[in-house]
């Protein structure tokens, strides 16, 4: 027997329903009056205003995007063309320890802040996270965002000398900061301990900060110092760390890096799982064998392929091999970096096993790293999520799709606390993506790495949809998301 509704504003029918939770698909039709999800079931409307057939298709809530450098990107591309048209509905910003905001300094942002942060003009500049956030609300973005406060944008405001450790006194401002930000409602915080201006901080430094996230429920989120030969050091240091601060705690992008660290995802793995039977730990994981971040000379090895994504000095490096420029130029790879600089670099430094290991265990969560300002960037940026739906769902049967679509939904909404969404169900936020599970796949590659994704149907969100048929709409129906504390006051 349909039930009939009198009142709704847009009909989803005839899809196959996974609903982020993990469990077994299901046939039935979605209704959604503004922002939020009227009722799922099997529905008749009479005069609908918006009819959308979704026969053979898939029906899941938005992709949520749990590792991003998008801060800025918000804003100067509002339409978030390469989140939105993966059905990215939200993206979680500021990781690594490099945020946009709050930017203190009156110095040009050292690397790795560089990716986000523009090096020359003084653009894009909040010296607090509320007139961040007040950007952001002006002028919305099309997909929901959750902010981290970055441990090196931190430093950079507050700490004199960047190589060595916070004083008390430094140590202090800093909490300041974060603090004004989590009551502003940012999510969380982020170190990025591999990079120079966050090295120098101890663990004792970190959990100085961490600690002030316990009261609003926020996360901590690292890319930990270590994720090559000290890989199993530094996850010992993030529990201790986290447990320490008693906060919850995202590995961010866990990888084996390096040919002499292939095969370290049994043992890491392992780690994790034993510690997350103490504490609530998760990690994020993005689809490929390469990596991709500032040039660094510590980064350089025989054993792997690296790409030059961008360099201000030789802007025309962009897309080459670093190999080829060292062998043109006549000198060594490192040398060739250094004339390069500043830039970016994609290192292909992961075994396949690995990335298949990690992605498969029931803690991933999908996180693209993306850098969107890359000229040439890494093809994570555009093609992440269909890449897992298509070439490891389908392709390479790595776990089922109600699976992959749990580490894109369900899983990532639970550990970041947020509220009403990654699962469809009657009074949820109406986030949602419509896509063909038969040809859903990733198209930006290393060499053409800015080609949009097909299968991506439809993309809806909170109520109004964003995308479809292969272009955005021009809506800007994001909404800024905050802690639970400031949701509750
Ligand atoms: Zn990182």
């Amino acid at each position: 027997m349909k039930s009939t509704l009198d009142k709704f504003d847009i009909l989803i029918k005839g899809g196959r329903i996974i609903d982020g939770t993990g469990s077994p698909s299901f046939k039935a039709d979605i209704a959604i009056n503004g922002e939020y999800i009227f009722q799922i079931g099997a529905l008749n409307v009479e005069n609908p205003e918006h009819v959308i057939d979704a026969t053979n298709h898939v029906i899941a809530p938005g992709f949520i995007d749990v590792h991003t450098h998008d801060d800025r990107l918000l804003l100067s591309n509002p339409e978030v063309t390469p989140k939105l048209s993966q059905g990215v509905t939200t993206v979680v910003v500021g990781n690594c320890g490099a945020s946009l905001s709050p930017w203190t300094s009156n110095f040009p942002p050292p690397p790795p802040l560089d990716l986000i942060i523009p090096m020359e003009n003084n653009s894009y500049r909040f010296p607090t996270f509320s007139s961040y956030a007040i950007a952001l609300e002006n002028k919305p973005a099309s997909v929901n965002s959750l902010s981290l406060i970055g441990h090196s944008t931190l430093r950079c405001g507050a700490v004199k000398d960047l190589e060595r450790p916070a004083s008390v006194q430094e140590i202090k401002k800093m909490k300041q900061l974060l603090r004004e930000s989590l009551i502003s409602g940012a999510g969380g915080f982020s170190t990025g301990l591999f990079y120079k201006p966050n090295k120098p901080a101890p663990p004792s430094e970190v959990e100085a900060l961490a600690s002030e996230l316990k009261a609003f429920k926020a996360v901590y989120s690292t890319h930990m110092r270590n994720e090559a030969d000290k890989l199993l050091d530094s996850l010992d240091e993030t529990f201790e760390t986290a447990k320490l601060a008693g906060c919850p705690v995202v590995i961010s992008h866990h990888k084996c890096q390096g040919k002499d660290n292939w095969g370290k995802s049994k043992v890491s793995l392992k780690r994790i799982e034993n510690a997350h039977k103490h504490q609530q730990i998760s990690f994020d994981v993005y689809p490929y064998v390469a990596g991709s971040t500032v040039l660094l000379e510590e980064m350089i090895s025989q054993s792997y392929k690296i790409i030059v994504t961008w360099s201000k000095s030789v802007p025309e490096a962009k897309g080459r091999e670093l190999t080829d420029i060292a062998n043109e130029w006549d000198v060594s790879l490192e040398e060739a970096m250094r004339n390069l600089q500043p830039g970016g670099g994609i290192y292909f430094s992961m075994k396949d096993e690995d990335v298949e290991r990690i992605l498969s265990h029931p803690l991933a969560m999908i996180g693209s790293d993306g850098i969107p300002h890359d000229e040439h960037p890494h093809p994570r940026l555009w093609g992440t999520f269909p890449r897992v739906l298509g070439y490891y769902t389908r392709e390479k049967k790595l776990f089922d799709l109600e699976t992959a679509v749990h580490k894109m939904t369900g899983i990532p909404s639970k550990n970041f606390n947020l509220h009403k969404r990654g699962t469809l169900k009657d009074g949820s936020f109406a986030d949602i993506v419509i896509f063909d599970p038969d040809t859903i796949r990733d198209c930006a590659s290393f060499e053409n790495p800015t080609e949009t994704s097909d299968g991506v149907n439809t993309v809806i969100v909170n109520g109004t949809i964003a995308w479809s048929n292969g272009t955005g709409t021009g809506s800007r129906t994001g909404h800024l998301l905050k802690n639970e504390f400031c949701n509750k006051n």
